[in-house]
C-alpha cells in the first residue's frame, strides 16, 4: 500500500484525463482537437441508449454472483509463487532482430505448426524430436499463435541450442540444451505494483461509464460491491452520478498487464456521496470502512425488539407447534407482550408491509442488494409503514402481536442473503463493526491522504474541463 505514485497515465485513452501530472500535455491536446473529443462522446451515449436496459439486467444478475463469492476475490498474483525476471531483453529482441547468426527470431504465421517454424531456422524432424522428447513440459513448445515470437540460439554446428517464447506479459517459456537434453523453464513475470485513479461520470450505466473511464469489468465489480450496501446499482443510479477510484494496477516495462485492489472510492448517487478506503486490521482482516472507520456493510440490529426473550431459535428441523409436523424454522422467535413496538433491522426499502399467509402482518425490507429482513405475527403496523415506502434503521415498522399461524405474542425473524435463509444470531452474518478503537489513528494514516489524493486528482480535471 505503499507503493509511489507514477507520474504518467495509466492509459493511452483520451477520456482517461483523470492521470495525475499530464495535466498541461492533456490540455494541450484539448486545444487542439475538441471537436473530436466532443464527437467520440456522442458516439458513446447512442451506444449506451440502444442497450441500456438490457446491460442493467445483465449486470444486477453479475453483481448477485459477485457477492455471494465476495472474499474470493484475492489478487492472483497473491498466492502463485513468482520467479521475479526482468523481462526487458526480450521485448527488445522482437523489435530489433538479432544479428548474430546463431540467434533467429521467427514470428508465427497463419498454418504454421513448430515443425514449419523449426524449418524456418534450418532445424530438421530429428531436432524437433528430440526437443518435444526431453520432457512432458517441451510439449507446451508446439501450442503455437499466429503473432507468437519463437527465438532460437543454435549451437556452431546448426543444433538447437535454446528456443525461448513469451506467452503473455507475465509468462515466458524456454527450452535450453544441458548435457543429458533440455531443460524446459517457465518464467513469470512478477509485475509492479503502482496505483492509479479514475474518475467517471454515469449517462446510462455503471458498467458502461466504467469501462469508458477504463475501468475493467473486474474492478468495476468491486465498486458495485464495495458500494453494495448503499446503493442498489440496477435501481438507484441516475445520470449524472458520478465515481472516483484509486486501485492498484499492475505493471511490467510501464504496460499495464492487470489490476489489483480498489484502494479507496467514492461515489456519489443521487447528490449524495459514499466514501470506502481499504482497511488491513493488524488482526489480517481486510474490509472497507468509510473515510471516517465505519464499516461500509453498517451493522445490522442484531435483535429488532428490545426486552424480549428468544422462544425459539433458527434451526433446520423442528416439530411445529401447530401443523405438528417436522419443519425447519427459518428465522428466531421473540416472545414480548402484545405491543411492543419491532424495529427495522437496517436502512431498507419496503417490499411488504401486510398479510402474508401464515406469517399474519407481516413487513419484508430489502437493504442493498443482498439482505432482506422479515418481520411476522405483528399487532400491526406503525404509522407510515406501507409497501414500496423505505424505512431508517432502529425505525420502528409494527408491534408484536400473534396473527397468522401463531400460539401467542412473538416476533418471527428472518434474515435473508442473496435469497438464502441465515441464522440472524450467527456470528458469521456481514456486521462488521467499525475499525477498532486502538486502530483508528492507523486507519485515518491510510485513509486521508488517499481522500486529499481523490480531492486533487478531482480538482485538476475539473481544471482542465474549465479550460
Ligand atoms: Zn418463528
Amino acid at each position: 500500500m505503499t507503493h509511489s505514485v507514477p507520474k504518467v497515465p495509466p492509459y493511452p485513452r483520451s477520456h482517461l484525463l483523470a492521470a495525475s501530472g499530464v495535466a498541461a500535455l492533456l490540455s494541450l491536446a484539448l486545444l487542439v482537437f475538441p471537436s473530436r473529443e466532443v464527437e467520440a462522446k456522442k458516439t458513446y451515449l447512442n451506444l449506451e441508449l440502444e442497450n441500456g436496459s438490457e446491460q442493467v439486467l445483465q449486470e444486477k444478475d453479475d453483481l448477485r454472483q459477485a457477492l455471494s463469492s465476495e472474499e474470493g476475490s484475492a489478487s492472483p498474483f497473491s498466492t502463485a509463487s513468482l520467479t521475479e525476471k526482468n523481462s526487458a531483453d526480450t521485448s527488445a529482441k522482437q523489435e530489433t532482430p538479432p544479428a548474430n547468426p546463431l540467434q533467429k527470431a521467427v514470428t508465427v504465421g497463419n498454418g504454421d505448426t513448430l515443425s514449419t517454424v523449426f524449418a524456418q531456422v534450418g532445424l530438421n524432424a530429428n531436432d524437433l524430436h528430440e526437443a518435444l522428447s526431453s520432457s512432458k513440459d517441451a510439449k507446451q513448445l508446439s501450442r503455437l499463435k499466429i503473432g507468437q515470437v519463437l527465438e532460437f540460439k543454435l549451437t556452431g554446428d546448426g543444433k538447437l541450442d535454446s528456443v525461448r517464447s513469451k506467452l503473455s506479459d507475465l509468462e515466458s517459456i524456454a527450452l535450453s540444451r544441458t548435457d543429458k537434453g533440455y531443460s524446459f523453464k517457465r518464467e513469470l513475470v512478477k509485475p509492479d505494483m503502482r496505483t492509479a485513479y479514475s474518475h467517471g461520470v454515469i449517462d446510462s450505466s455503471l458498467f458502461l461509464s466504467a469501462k469508458r473511464a477504463g475501468l475493467s469489468h473486474s474492478l468495476t465489480m468491486d465498486l458495485a460491491n464495495v458500494f453494495g450496501y448503499d446503493i442498489d446499482f440496477a435501481l438507484d443510479i441516475r445520470e449524472g452520478d458520478e465515481f472516483e477510484v484509486i486501485y492498484e494496477e499492475h505493471v511490467v516495462n510501464d504496460k499495464q498487464v492487470g489490476n489489483g485492489n480498489i484502494l479507496a472510492a467514492r461515489f456519489t448517487n443521487r447528490g449524495k456521496t459514499y466514501t470506502a478506503v481499504r482497511y488491513t486490521s493488524k488482526q489480517g482482516v481486510t474490509s472497507y470502512y468509510n473515510a471516517d472507520g465505519q464499516s461500509m456493510r453498517k451493522a445490522f440490529i442484531r435483535t429488532p425488539v428490545d426486552f424480549a426473550r428468544i422462544s425459539s431459535r433458527f434451526s433446520m428441523g423442528r416439530r411445529h407447534p401447530i401443523l405438528n409436523k417436522i419443519r425447519a424454522h427459518k428465522g428466531v422467535d421473540y416472545a414480548a407482550p402484545r405491543g411492543t413496538p419491532i424495529k427495522a433491522a437496517g436502512d431498507g426499502k419496503v417490499l411488504l408491509a401486510g398479510r402474508k399467509g401464515g406469517y399474519g402482518n407481516a413487513v419484508v425490507l430489502q437493504h442493498g442488494n443482498s439482505f432482506r429482513t422479515l418481520y411476522a405475527h405483528m399487532q400491526g403496523f406503525a404509522k407510515g409503514v406501507r409497501t414500496g415506502g423505505s424505512v431508517k434503521q432502529g425505525q420502528i415498522i409494527g408491534y408484536i402481536g400473534t396473527t397468522g399461524l401463531s400460539t401467542g405474542p412473538h416476533l418471527h425473524y428472518e434474515f435473508q442473503v442473496n435469497g438464502r435463509h441465515v441464522d440472524p444470531l450467527s456470528q458469521k452474518l456481514p456486521m462488521a463493526d467499525p475499525i477498532a478503537r486502538n486502530e483508528k489513528a492507523r486507519f485515518m494514516q491510510l485513509s486521508t491522504p488517499l481522500m486529499a489524493r481523490m480531492d486533487q486528482e478531482k480538482k485538476t480535471i475539473l481544471a482542465m474541463n474549465k479550460r
